[in-house]
């Protein structure tokens, strides 16, 4: 694509960086055919085509956003499902972050909106605060109708459809070596405890850290670490999100400096995607470059480490049918496919592929609440697709999954790490429990195996 960008734009290193990536694209279309928003919309300026060119004029002309342009650009889910179909190698994702930096920064939203973003911007990465709203959404809930009908109310409306009363425990506090480590040591690392997945389901932490400290994996939590950053880096907010990830930093580089760390471990696919990308966030700002880079470089989604180390055998009899729901920021933002479905299968389910997989569930970070129409299309697309494998159960890796399509099935839906712990004899996940499965007694466990 021809680019007419002036020298003086180009100084601007996040200007260049988008030109490099606006003349790969040799506006094919291939991408579209993967786009859950084009397949729903049929519309070319929801496909990432469109999106480009709406991309391209706007920073071209160096003019503020406008409200044709933000419209299409945020009913984008950033699924990245067009990075993997494209051929040119085109980053969408860089593009549309500074995309979204632009119009959060030249765009005067609706009153509604702002507000709307607002509240989520400050609420969601704070687990006291989430923890709060929660209850109060539970209690709102029968008031949904009156909410429906106020501007903007429809988003009200689906905050309150995802939100269920927070599980009790878990809520673990930062800070203490966390996991106790069976046997020899093999291991240091940290785990991100992350924000709102720590509230709505500490059972995948707890899950980790024994399946962890089962395999001679030390946990360290250090005190300064909390939200990744990417709930506000989605909407744009540059500065909020650049603080979240400079604390993380911080407080990772300390460990990494002092006792050591192998790598830092991240349980939510969505959270491991932009941990990952901290290299490039900090790239043009010295005193985190290289900082950032270490971090980014150490940082891996739980299941790569896991199937890395030598897993012990089950201790139950499973055997259970497992539809996986790879999220996008798993299989198209990180490129992990494989290693989730071979640690299941290790640990003796039988896993379903489902159909349409490459399709994002509608969840994408807050996108579920800020854009309910398009999501819960997708959530019914994405239900039936799961449900026509017939599996008892559905495993993923990204809460905002979890949540999102927990609400559209009566298949119990579980987080894929507190499967494999409950195969080597953790307990039940409450979602089985829940859903009338029956804990058979596990055996001791005496011999090891790898996934890979
Ligand atoms: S993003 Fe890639 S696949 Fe899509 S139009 Fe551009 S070059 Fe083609
Ligand atoms: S990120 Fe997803 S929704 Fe956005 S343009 Fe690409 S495929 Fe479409």
């Amino acid at each position: 694509m021809q680019t007419s960008f002036s020298l003086a734009q180009l100084a601007d290193p996040n200007v260049a960086q988008s030109e490099k990536i606006l003349r790969k694209c040799v506006h094919c279309g291939f991408s579209t055919a993967t786009c859950p928003t084009f397949l729903l919309l049929g519309d070319e300026l929801d496909s990432p085509r469109g999106r480009i060119y709406l991309i391209k004029d706007m920073l071209e002309k160096d003019r503020p956003a406008d409200a044709k342009t933000v419209k299409h650009i945020d009913r984008c889910l950033s699924c990245l499902s067009c990075m993997t179909t494209c051929p040119s190698g085109v980053d969408y994702m860089h593009l549309v972050d500074h995309a979204r930096v632009h119009i959060e920064r030249t765009y005067k939203r609706p009153l509604a909106d702002r507000l709307i973003r607002s509240v989520l911007a400050v609420v969601l990465p704070n687990p006291k605060l989430m923890h709060l709203a929660l209850i109060g959404a539970v209690a709102a809930k029968p008031f949904k109708s009156v909410f429906e009908a106020l501007p903007g109310g429809n988003r009200i409306a689906a905050m309150l459809d995802l939100a269920s009363f927070p599980p009790r425990g878990g809520n673990r506090p930062a800070g203490q070596e966390v996991a106790s480590v069976n046997g020899a040591l093999r291991g240091r690392v940290s785990m991100l405890s992350g924000c709102a997945q720590r509230v709505l389901q500490p059972s995948i932490n707890d899950a980790t850290l024994r399946l962890l400290g089962r395999h001679g994996v030390e946990v360290i939590i250090p005190k300064a670490e909390g939200c990744c950053g990417a709930l506000v880096h989605h909407m744009g907010r540059e500065e909020a999100a650049h603080n979240y990830a400079r604390a993380n930093i911080d407080a990772w580089i300390a460990e990494m400096d002092g006792h050591g760390l192998d790598a830092i471990l991240i349980t939510t696919s969505g959270c491991g995607t932009t941990v990952k990308d901290y290299g490039f966030m900090f790239r043009n700002e010295p005193e985190y470059a290289d900082k950032a880079r270490r971090v980014s470089a150490i940082a891996k989604d739980i299941s790569e480490y896991l199937g890395a180390l030598r897993l012990r055998v089950p201790v139950r009899e499973t055997g259970q049918i497992v539809a996986y729901h790879s999220a996008c920021s798993m299989q198209h933002g990180q490129k992990i496919k494989e290693q989730p479905k071979r640690l299941l299968t290790t640990m003796g389910f039988m896993v379903k592929e489902v159909p349409e997989g490459h399709i994002c569930c509608g969840s994408a970070g807050v996108y579920n609440i800020l854009q309910p129409e398009i999501a819960a299309r997708l959530r019914a697309r994405k239900v039936a697709n799961i449900e026509k494998t017939k599996a008892q159960i559905i495993a993923t890796g990204n809460i905002g999954c979890m949540a999102q399509i927990g609400k559209g099935t009566d298949i119990p839906i579980v987080h894929t790490v507190e499967l494999l712990d409950w195969a080597q004899g953790g307990p039940m996940p409450a979602a089985l429990a829940n859903a009338g499965f029956e804990d058979r007694p596990a055996r001791p466990a005496i011999e090891t195996q790898t996934a890979e």
